[in-house]
């Protein structure tokens, strides 16, 4: 892969804005005259550590990639935001996504004035390669691959990526927001075999800190470096840094709550099985699942009356008739389904 013809010309060009923080890189120093911070207020006065590297540095092992791997960003989807900026030139360039997938891809692409092309799943959620390569092009930047999918719930085989990560000359993004409730290898662990891979987490899910907004992208050391370069200097504030170190340290919390969301998944999905509103319930590698009922618009209507929000997916491609359901505690969940029990 020649990652030169893959970057905009004028990104590969760019002279990046380099920030106080940066020139100065010395340890020795205990008075810091040199970015017209306030002296008092400690310790917000300061600007934050534009690169992350104590917070990579923790997250590295438990990611098993080197920090220097590692983009850190005001949510995935400024990860999302950025491939587009760094990779697709406006009015020119193109890309590949699967339908239906997470929203973001395309707001970005069309915020970007990217052309936008989507390849159906099969009717039941799998994704066809040979399809996908075909809808590429001369002017195919980049592919996007939602695995588990957002919002059918499934993860794809590993096979079917792989053959998609090496047919393609351009950069294949693989959002793995969802893969800690899988039992799949994730792709990150990849990034040695794969130049043209990059792999999105968040701590938005399985890591229960949408709040803190804080997404992850995993490439390698040459494509960080171009996110690196375009990113707002302080794109990561000091309270997400840290609120993130905090949750680190207690990695054996957030392990049990994933532990608990996989096991009310088990429960849920069959009990969802078992009503007489619900026509198919779809396999579910995530904290969520997506089912088919008999009048999602009048369910939807009914649940929000009764206190409880689901996702209605009834006017996305190929899931008329679809809720997209969060698996949250035993309490809500057997709320939800009480509900469900009664309507009619
Ligand atoms: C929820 C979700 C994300 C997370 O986005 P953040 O901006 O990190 O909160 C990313 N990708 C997919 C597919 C999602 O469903």
């Amino acid at each position: 892969m020649d990652l030169q013809s893959l970057v905009r010309p004028n990104i590969w060009a760019l002279e990046p804005y380099s920030c106080a923080r940066d020139e100065f890189k010395g340890m020795e120093a205990h008075v810091f005259l040199d970015a017209n911070e306030n002296p008092y207020n400690n310790p917000v006065n300061r600007y934050p550590d534009p690169l992350q590297e104590k917070l990579k540095h923790r997250l590295a092992p438990i990611k098993q990639v080197r920090p220097s791997q590692i983009f850190l960003g005001n949510g995935s989807d400024e990860a999302i935001d950025l491939v587009y900026r760094i990779f697709c030139t406006p009015g020119q360039d193109n890309v590949v996504a699967i339908a239906p997938t997470y929203g973001m891809y395309k707001v970005c692409a069309d915020i970007n004035n990217v052309e936008y092309r989507s390849v159906s799943l099969t009717a039941n959620w799998q994704l066809d390669p040979q399809a996908l390569l075909r809808a590429t092009d001369a002017n195919t930047k980049v592919i996007w691959i939602c695995s588990p999918n957002n919002p059918t719930g499934n993860d794809f085989p590993r096979k079917v990526i792989h053959e998609v990560l090496t047919s393609f000359d351009g950069i294949v993004v693989i959002d793995e927001a969802y893969s800690d409730f899988s039992m799949q290898v994730p792709f990150r662990s990849m990034l040695d075999n794969y130049p043209n891979i990059i792999v999105l987490n968040t701590f938005s899910k399985a890591w229960a800190s949408a709040a803190i907004r804080l997404g992850m992208a995993f490439a390698s050391e040459d494509i960080i470096a171009l996110f690196n370069k375009v990113k707002y200097p302080y794109n990561v504030n000091l309270l997400t840094q840290e609120r993130a170190c905090a949750l680190i340290d207690d990695f054996a919390t957030m392990d049990s709550w994933l532990v608990q969301i996989r096991r009310e998944r088990d429960h849920v999905l069959p009990a969802l099985g078992e009503l007489s509103i619900v026509k198919e319930v779809f396999p579910s590698d995530a904290n969520f699942v997506l089912v088919r009922v008999t009048d999602a618009n009048r369910i939807y209507r009914y649940l929000v009356e009764h206190g409880i929000v689901v996702r209605n997916r009834h006017n996305v491609q190929l899931c008329a008739n679809c809720l997209r359901i969060t698996i949250g505690t035993r309490q809500e969940n057997n709320e939800l389904l009480g509900a469900l029990r009664f309507f009619k």
